[in-house]
């Protein structure tokens, strides 16, 4: 069976290190290409030497990412094909831990090369960093304890994932209860939300438990690593040079002085509609008008045209893009029976082309997707021409800048799917939607910091806080009665349990792609042309540099926030 929906791909430039006709099959005919780099570097003694070593690794690594890729693709688009299942898991397994050894091995020989400092400084200042920092947190004794965290963390995902309820006479998923948030029907919003909430409140102690287990884990790892706290020491492995713990509690302080003002008046002006005393936390999802959801289309391929114009407003280079995509079958994005939930960008990176995964029902949300992962697919097609695989990639801080713009300069050309009626409630609840999520991003960053800066804290202590971050970043909803369920709120946030210090990357980069939106409104074809370029450096440089060539600001203070709140609110306000 042909697993892949798009055929052979080929290379986006022929091999000329690794043999042309090489398979990634087994671990055994992978490790003599490792072998071969290794004594590559040992003969190295020139800065060209290096240049040159640097684009066989890269050649390779390319090589080994895109069979990754194409095995999960394969697998997501097949999730009953055992074959599939199989070779994903073999590959992951077998494969891919080998891999991780394998580069760190010849990433601390290349730190250690007496030619490294003749490099080019700009060309390679980077991927130095980058590598220098991966060698220097490297610690034997930490390689157990990252096993163990991942095996605490998955415990606490199992455990979430099979919590159910029972609710109308059936059984159901907590994720399948989130449906009923939005009945217009205020008694069973509250049941539903009920019921929810108390199944998650007999799971909090196990929460809170497995909470410490990992927070010791990740002290240990941290203070094994060199660092007194864990969040300094995760700030590092995070590769966040270029903004450090200060700035996140300035963004902190912004979402407090400049969003909270503008998410309660949201707040008050769905209240009033609601016709309601005080929103109560099971009144947030409800359509405040009490509409049905939004049909923008039927039939995927109807999806995919209009997106293909919406973009031709956009921009004609992008829409090209992402015509060729849809030649190339590299979209697969219909819902259907044996397809693995969710939506994803991927790249193939020797073809150095993207592809799109998500499961399209019709539904608001899918035409967001779709507009939001067309942004990641043109970055990873902007950055074609870049030879170093390390610097393929951004960080996430501007990827979904990428993104993230997409969504906001295509949401304007709605009208491919909508009335003028539907377009202004489709655009009304996209930016309300960005309002919103800042203060939880700002609640989940800052809470992050306390525990880890404070690891001593009992439970209570700990409770307190989290309290003290929903006065300031909750909004003015109604807990009365459920004092506890707000304070255990944090539980289902599994970020906090599986990748800490995860999140805050998407306030930045939403307030990046606003300012793409605010430079578009002036000037579109020159907000375009600097997203392209920006674009197309990859992760060759650093994020104050990217965000410098789209043309907006890297920094995220009070100053940053409030033009661009004031923005989304002049902008809600001719969504009437
Ligand atoms: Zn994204």
């Amino acid at each position: 069976m042909e697993l892949l929906p798009f055929g052979n791909l080929p290379a986006y430039k022929p091999r000329a290190f690794v043999p042309s006709d090489m398979k990634i099959e087994r671990w055994e005919t992978i490790a003599p290409v490792f072998d071969q780099l290794e004594s590559c570097l040992d003969d190295c003694s020139s800065a060209s030497d290096l240049e040159g070593w640097l684009l066989k690794v890269s050649e390779f690594g390319a090589i080994l990412d895109e069979e990754g890729s194409r095995r999960y693709i394969a697998m997501t688009c097949h999730s009953s094909a055992q074959e599939a299942k199989e070779a994903y898991l073999d590959f992951i397994e077998n494969i891919e831990p080998h891999l991780k050894e394998e580069f760190f091995v010849l990433a601390r020989k290349f730190v250690d090369h007496p030619d490294k400092c003749n490099l080019p400084e700009d060309r390679y200042e980077i991927l130095n960093r980058d590598w220098q920092s991966t060698v220097d947190l490297f610690r034997e004794k930490n390689v157990p304890l990252e096993t163990e965290e991942s095996k605490l963390g998955q415990q606490y995902q199992e455990k979430m994932g099979a919590l159910t309820v029972e609710f109308q006479g059936e059984e159901k998923t907590l994720v399948q209860m989130g449906v009923y948030l939005q009945e217009t029907d205020r008694g069973l919003r509250k049941e539903a939300w009920r019921l929810v909430a108390d199944k998650r409140l007999d799971v909090s102690e196990y929460c809170d438990s497995q909470f410490d287990r990992l927070k010791d884990i990740r002290i240990r790892i941290a203070k094994n690593a060199g660092y007194s706290d864990y969040r300094d020491f995760k700030h590092v492995a995070k590769g966040r040079f270029d903004y450090r713990p200060e700035d996140c509690f300035e963004f902190h302080k912004a979402v407090e002085e400049v969003v909270m003002p503008a998410y309660n008046q949201l707040l008050d002006e769905r209240r009033v509609k609601l016709g309601v005393d005080s929103l109560r936390p099971w009144d947030t999802s409800v359509d405040p008008d009490g509409l049905d959801p939004l049909k923008p289309f039927t039939e995927v391929e109807d999806m995919v045209s209009k997106t293909k114009a919406i973009f031709d407003h956009v921009d004609s280079e992008l829409a090209d893009g992402f015509q060729t995509m849809r030649d190339q079958k590299l979209l697969d994005l219909a819902n259907r029976k044996g397809k693995a939930p969710g939506g994803y960008q991927s790249s193939l990176p020797e073809a150095r082309l993207p592809f799109i995964f998500m499961n399209a029902v019709g539904l608001q949300r899918d035409v967001e997707t779709l507009l939001h992962e067309a942004g990641h697919a043109f970055h990873t097609l902007a950055a074609q021409e870049e030879d170093i695989h390390d610097y393929q990639h951004a960080p996430l801080e501007f990827c979904e800048v990428a993104s993230m713009s997409m969504e906001l300069v295509g949401n304007e050309y709605l009208g491919e799917f909508y009335s003028e009626e539907d377009c202004v409630r489709a655009r009304r609840q996209h930016l309300e939607g960005i309002i919103s999520l800042f203060p939880w991003i700002a609640t989940v960053d800052a809470f992050q910091h306390w525990i880890y800066t404070n690891p001593e804290h009992t439970l209570e202590d700990r409770d307190n806080f989290w309290n003290e971050l929903l006065d300031r970043f909750g909004g003015n909803i109604d807990w009365s009665g459920y004092e506890l369920a707000r304070t255990k709120m944090w539980h289902r946030q599994s970020h906090i349990f599986l990748v800490p210090f995860y999140y805050i990357e998407y306030g930045i980069a939403q307030l990046g792609a606003l300012g793409v939106w605010n430079n578009s409104k002036s000037d579109r074809a020159k907000a375009l042309a600097d997203y392209k370029k920006a674009l197309a450096l990859g992760g060759s440089r650093p994020l104050p540099e990217l965000f410098g060539a789209a043309n907006i600001p890297f920094r995220f203070d009070t100053e940053a926030f409030k033009p661009l709140i004031e923005l989304v609110q002049a902008e809600l306000a001719t969504l009437k």
